[in-house]
């Protein structure tokens, strides 16, 4: 059987895609073996260097009182284009989050939902036999848009801390999570809160296996049962199932299909607290890129979650990117 997986895309891709997941246990050796190989080097790619965007605003001008500063909220009440009041303390909670949480920039606020979805296709190179006869959920790495949005995913639920929840919460930040029951069982209530701060909370399975490994019927336990977990603790069956590793075959889409999964995702960026690895050969992030992460603490690296979302948004901002919701495209 035919196995696809994010190694054999990493080649065949240009060398970035495989800087998947963190080997939990012993099985994701290939994947190690993708990092190792066509990762971008530590401190490359992740670095501000990237070209300033003309909607940018910085956060603390050194000249914030001279004739530069064109932050709205120095304008005076009279300014034809002053914006409405609800905007501006919106806008001024935003900066203010922004500088507590010490980003270089503010984040851009991303355009209202799409009032037309766009149609989610299976990325080519990406299928499995059957695909669209069978009418397998769509494996995709980015969400046809022309508008300048990148999606922001993290995945498994080991590290959980407080501090992350109130960064993304203070700054407004949408994100999609990909839990695996086996790390989220010690602690079910962190995602909870999270949950209660707008996050959709999808399956990542139930013990994070190298799925082609296993029989259909295995397969469909680890989907389903993750199913069931985050039914049964937060009131709602997922549609969004992400494969450990980013490694699936044909059964694996048939079992998420029969678990009620409508989308699988994958990304074309991952984000780490030191750099950024690229799917794509000329290392940029496109419209409606889907960027992966973890849950991870300075047990895994050098860093908190709050320093790995910095560098994440300090480069999408940079170039002009704005964060938004996975979901409201889907
Ligand atoms: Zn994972």
């Amino acid at each position: 059987m035919r196995v696809v997986g994010q190694n054999d895309k990493s080649r065949r891709n240009g060398g970035a895609a495989g800087c998947g997941h963190v080997a939990r246990g012993g099985i994701a050796l290939l994947a190690v073996a993708a990092i190792a190989a066509g990762c971008a080097p530590p401190g490359d790619g992740g670095s501000q260097s990237a070209l300033p965007s003309p909607s940018r605003q910085p956060l603390e001008a050194p000249h914030a009182k001279g004739p530069q500063a064109k932050e709205p909220l120095a304008k005076g009440p009279h300014a034809k284009d002053a914006p409405p009041k609800k905007f501006r303390s919106a806008q001024a909670a935003r900066v203010a989050a922004a500088k507590h949480w010490r980003l270089a920039g503010v984040p851009l606020t991303p355009p209202p939902p799409p009032a037309r979805k766009p149609a989610i296709t299976t990325r080519a190179g990406f299928e499995v036999d059957g695909h669209e006869e069978l009418g397998l959920p769509p494996v995709f790495t980015t969400v046809p848009t022309k508008q300048k949005v990148v999606f922001l995913t993290i995945d498994d639920g080991a590290e959980k801390d407080p501090a992350f929840l109130r960064m993304m919460s203070d700054l407004q930040v949408p994100y999609t999570a990909f839990l695996s029951d086996y790390l989220i069982k010690e602690d079910y209530g962190y995602f909870e809160r999270m949950q209660a701060n707008g996050v959709v909370l999808n399956n990542h399975t139930l013990h994070h296996p190298y799925l082609p490994a296993l029989s259909y019927l295995r397969q469909k336990r680890e989907i389903c049962g993750m199913q069931e977990v985050i039914e049964e603790r937060y009131g709602k069956r997922p549609l969004l199932f992400r494969p450990p590793f980013g490694n699936y075959d044909r059964n694996t889409l048939r079992a998420a299909k029969r678990c009620g999964i409508r989308y699988v995702p994958l990304w074309n960026e991952e984000v780490f607290v030191d750099r950024w690895d690229y799917r794509e050969w000329d290392r940029k992030i496109r419209p409606g890129d889907i960027v992966l992460t973890h849950f991870r603490g300075r047990e895994d690296w050098k860093g908190t979650m709050p320093d790995m979302i910095r560098r994440f948004l300090n480069k999408v901002t940079a170039e002009g990117y704005a964060v938004a919701r996975l979901e409201d495209y889907l």
